[in-house]
């Protein structure tokens, strides 16, 4: 059995590796169009390879894919976040898992990752073609039918393993042969905010935000990092995977309402409030900060809430309070514009999954044809949930099944 892989990446070298532990005599060629081999994995979680994520309950893992949620839960019941650690270990490879649950090869370098795979490859002799462009795929009698610089290469099975695309004409070939195609956009993007004073206290973090934004449905909670251009960390990555298309519509022109203490009863914050003012009484109010922020971040909402911060607390009055609780829990902030995240970028769209069947990644639409990582229309948020589906779906897709 001759077997092509289009893409060199992670998703390429994993699906070519599955195919060989499956059918051990099938000539498997993996095709990149570059010079490069595995160049995401390199650059990836700073260049230490975010591998997965420790989270081992699939319905749990299935809950960070804002596209493919459904389908994944099904697929990590062969191949999940398990499976990976011992996968790499068998292979002489240890992970570690960091306190947010990230986990990243001991030797804190992608490299490991990258060797362990050229190496394996030349151990279960997978043919390597660099410089390789595939650029038309068609059926031909009961093989796939590959256009490689104008000359044309069958094989009996063929693995799509391209990566994500941010132009939709990259997926031409794909709908040319019946899929539907979700229009690519990025997901996982921080906040540009060029008119926000806030922007002075770039650097500082903040441990536990609520993110709003007007005019849509979208929440999501977690640290928050403001940044010289706006807003970044994992609550603003989260919101823009989970809004990448709404937050598209309007144009990356919005409002965002934040909830800088992550506490959602006015009454509770009110209270604690109170009963600091009442314990210091004697403060400056810009001394004095009750909650879990920074205290530049505290001296900045006394002054957006218009309050005198050399006051003393005592003599805050209701009114004043409530401005403050008002600031604290809906503050009001007018995004313009997007910044990629340069730690882990993803694109969202791709390959409709409903033209997939999950149980094999084979297409329901044009025989011997396979999916696995971010050509298909799955996408994770930060933290290792890319390169796992991109593991999945290649372990599967490389078992060949029909
Ligand atoms: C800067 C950065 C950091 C990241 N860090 C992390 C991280 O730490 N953890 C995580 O989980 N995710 C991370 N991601 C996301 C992750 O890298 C991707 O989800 C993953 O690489 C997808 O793997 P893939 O094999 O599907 O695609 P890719 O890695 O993009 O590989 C596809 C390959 O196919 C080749 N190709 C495309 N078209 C053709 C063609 N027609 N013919 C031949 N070859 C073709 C491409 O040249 C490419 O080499 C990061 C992404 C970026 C951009």
């Amino acid at each position: 059995m001759k077997v092509a892989i289009v893409g060199g990446g992670a998703a390429g070298f994993f699906a070519g590796l599955s195919v060989k532990k499956h059918h051990s005599n099938a000539d498997v060629f993996i095709l990149e169009k570059s010079s490069k081999l595995l160049s995401k994995v390199k650059i990836s979680g700073g260049g230490r390879c975010n591998v997965t994520h420790a989270c081992f309950k699939a319905s749990q893992l299935a809950k960070y894919y804002p596209r493919g949620s459904k389908e994944l839960k099904k697929a990590f019941s062969v191949f999940n976040v398990n499976h990976t650690i011992a996968w790499f270990k068998e292979r002489g490879v240890d992970l570690k898992r960091e306190s947010d649950n990230r986990m990243f090869p001991v030797t804190n370098t992608s490299n490991t990752i990258i060797n362990c795979f050229l190496d394996e490859a030349r151990k279960h002799n997978l043919k390597i073609q660099k410089d390789t462009f595939v650029t038309r795929i068609a059926q031909e009698k009961r093989q796939v039918k590959l256009t490689i610089d104008g000359f044309d290469h069958l094989y009996d099975k063929v693995i799509i393993a391209s990566g994500g695309t941010p132009k939709l004409e990259g997926l031409d070939w794909m709908k040319k042969i019946g899929h539907s195609i979700v229009s690519p956009l990025p997901s996982l993007f921080t906040f540009n905010m060029p008119n926000e004073g806030i922007t002075a206290l770039q650097g500082l973090s903040v441990k536990n935000v609520i993110i709003r934004v007007q005019g849509t449905k979208l929440v999501q909670e977690g640290p928050l990092l403001i940044t010289h251009w706006g807003m970044s960390g994992p609550s603003v990555l989260k919101t823009s995977a989970w809004g990448a298309r709404d937050l598209a519509k309007l144009g990356y022109d919005f409002k965002i309402q934040i909830n800088w203490l992550g506490i959602s009863n006015e009454d509770e914050v009110r209270k604690i409030l109170n009963r600091h003012c009442y314990n210091y009484d004697k403060k400056k109010i810009e001394n004095s900060n009750p909650f879990q922020i920074p205290s530049r971040l505290w001296k900045f909402l006394i002054v957006k809430s218009e309050l005198d911060g050399q006051k003393i607390n005592h003599e805050l009055s209701n009114k004043e309070k409530n401005k403050l609780i008002n600031t604290l829990l809906n503050d009001v902030f007018q995004v313009r514009g997007k910044t990629t995240f340069k730690e882990e970028f993803v694109t969202c769209g791709g390959v409709d999954l409903k033209d997939v069947d999950i149980k094999t990644m084979q297409s329901k639409v044009f025989p011997n044809l396979y999916f696995a990582g971010e050509i298909l229309n799955i996408d994770g948020v930060t933290g290792g949930f890319n390169f796992q589906a991109a593991w999945t779906t290649a372990y599967i897709a490389g078992q060949l099944k029909s």
